[in-house]
């Protein structure tokens, strides 16, 4: 079921007991993108999403009549496979509370990784790696500025490549600052192309998985 409605419409999430959480798919594939593209990952995509791009291609995401599922079944279901990377997605993760998850997964020897958009609060889930990618439909919290290990920046328009740099100057130093062309557009991957060849702070992000036609 695609949702077109906006995410504010829409009850978020159900009453969920710690450690529950709403469970879109979770499956085993290849990081598509960023600094970890092409490493083996456990991908958990978790339901309900706060932000509403229009150029959104998990709608399904955005609604949370998925099954429920407990951190300890992801995470053995991730620990199962065998990879030691699991990453945590959406929809926007943060609407749930991570902390449980993530703590499953990394008992169970998983780096516990996070793509957001920093629209809620982390609160005490210890992760192995944050991925922030800012969206102009929802303000991020300022405490994702200073969590990031990487700073990814989708680029629909050109003007995206303006906005991406007020939040690069408030990443840490040693966060990674990553332009990602949106798929639905074509010309965005010149437009990055050429901004990372003329300010090479910034690095281009190309989503492997969708050229690979794998989940
Ligand atoms: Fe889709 Fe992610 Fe944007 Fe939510 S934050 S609307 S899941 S692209």
């Amino acid at each position: 079921m695609t949702q077109t409605t906006a995410p504010e419409a829409a009850p978020l999430l159900p009453p969920l007991a710690v450690g529950d959480y709403v469970v879109m798919e979770h499956f085993l594939t290849l990081q598509g993108e960023g600094a970890f593209a092409g490493t083996p990952a456990y991908f958990i995509r978790l339901g309900g999403c706060d932000v509403g791009c229009h150029w959104c291609d998990v709608k399904d995401s955005w609604h949370a009549n998925w099954p429920v599922l407990s951190a300890d079944a992801l995470a053995d279901a991730a620990a199962a496979t065998g990879v030691r990377h699991a990453v945590i997605t959406g929809g926007e993760p943060t609407l749930h509370d991570l902390g449980p998850l993530a703590a499953a997964l990394r008992a169970r020897g998983l780096r516990a990784h996070l793509e957001t958009s920093g629209t809620n609060p982390l609160g005490a889930a210890e992760l192995d790696w944050v991925t922030f990618s800012p969206k102009k439909f929802k303000a991020p919290l300022p405490e994702y500025y200073a969590k990031a290990d990487e700073l990814k920046v989708i680029v629909h328009n050109r003007h995206d490549l303006v906005w991406a740099e007020g939040h690069a100057a408030q990443v840490r130093p040693s966060c990674l600052r990553l332009l990602q062309p949106e798929w639905y557009t074509p010309e965005s991957a010149q437009w990055v192309v050429a901004y990372c060849l003329s300010h090479p702070t910034w690095r281009m992000s190309v989503q492997t998985h969708k050229h690979l036609n794998i989940p």
